[in-house]
């Protein structure tokens, strides 16, 4: 089922990790930022694009993420895109003749056999330091960085005042850093949400990945929150953050081994650089 966010902006959701694709309506059809995550879900938004008499006429992947690249034969075969690394990033690993069935591991078992996995990553690189996404529809402007996965997107529709935020600012999962393809985690985030804040003022809507929309003041509370997140993990302190806290309702049973291997990892990290002099 499709929901409106804002004027021509719609969101279909999905059950794992309570998983947002977005839906912006163009002239004749519709831009679709990650799809969705089963086969039937997608093949639920692609009915309701039917219906709409909107169908696909752009995808989008915010990251080079398995959850965040799928497609289905249903939505047609619009071209698809993301930034050039998230793009090298995806090629890269499905170049591997192993790509697949590493991807396919990391599948949660539940529902592993339901996510269509044949269209997984087609997506082709804008070139770098593309700043709009060309489309017959509202302008939207590409923020990349380098937190999270390469080549990671934030989409802000200005006209719409939305930002669709990929995975940063949820209110359900912690920052998780990209610990393998940057040197500096901490920096890249921090930088991230910088750029974030840079536009928070023109946003009405926020719209994460994964976890609920937000309002114009749920983004700064959003950013102020995965900051000092971050700021704990670098300085090795303990985070006050409802997200693993004893009231957290959503991925108690994992968020605080992610938060862990993070605080562990960094820890790794700074001995190897030894005391300062
Ligand atoms: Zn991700």
């Amino acid at each position: 089922m499709l929901r409106q966010v804002a004027e021509g902006v719609l969101i279909h959701r999905s059950e794992f990790l309570q998983s947002n694709a977005i839906v912006v309506q163009g002239r004749a059809g519709v831009l679709l930022i990650d799809p969705g995550v089963t086969g039937d879900e997608i093949t639920c938004l692609a009915n309701d694009l039917r219906e709409l008499g909107q169908p696909a006429v752009t995808g989008f992947s915010t990251h080079p993420h398995w959850d965040h690249l799928l497609w289905h034969a249903q939505l047609g075969a619009a071209p698809r895109y993301g930034t050039a690394r998230c793009a090298a990033t995806v090629r890269d690993r499905l170049s591997d003749p192993r790509g697949k069935a590493r991807i396919a591991e990391l599948l949660p078992p539940d529902i592993a056999e339901q996510i269509p996995l044949d269209l997984l990553g087609l997506i082709a690189g804008l070139p770098a330091e593309t700043t709009q996404i060309t489309w017959d529809g509202p302008q939207v402007r590409i923020i990349e960085h380098q937190a999270h996965a390469p080549g990671h997107a934030a989409l802000l529709i200005e006209e719409r005042g939305v930002l669709v935020a990929g995975d940063m600012l949820s209110d359900v999962l912690i920052p998780m850093l990209d610990l393998i393809s940057t040197a500096d985690p901490i920096e890249d985030y921090l930088t991230a949400l910088r750029l974030l804040e840079g536009v928070a003022s023109d946003v009405d809507v926020l719209v994460p990945g994964h976890g609920s929309i937000g309002g114009a003041d749920g983004v700064r509370a959003r950013i102020d929150q995965d900051r000092a997140y971050v700021h704990a993990l670098r300085d090795a302190g303990v985070p006050d953050d409802p997200r693993i806290g004893p009231s957290a309702t959503y991925g108690k049973d994992w968020l605080p081994d992610v938060h862990e291997r993070q605080r562990q990892h960094l820890a790794r990290g700074s001995e190897r650089e030894g005391p300062p002099g």
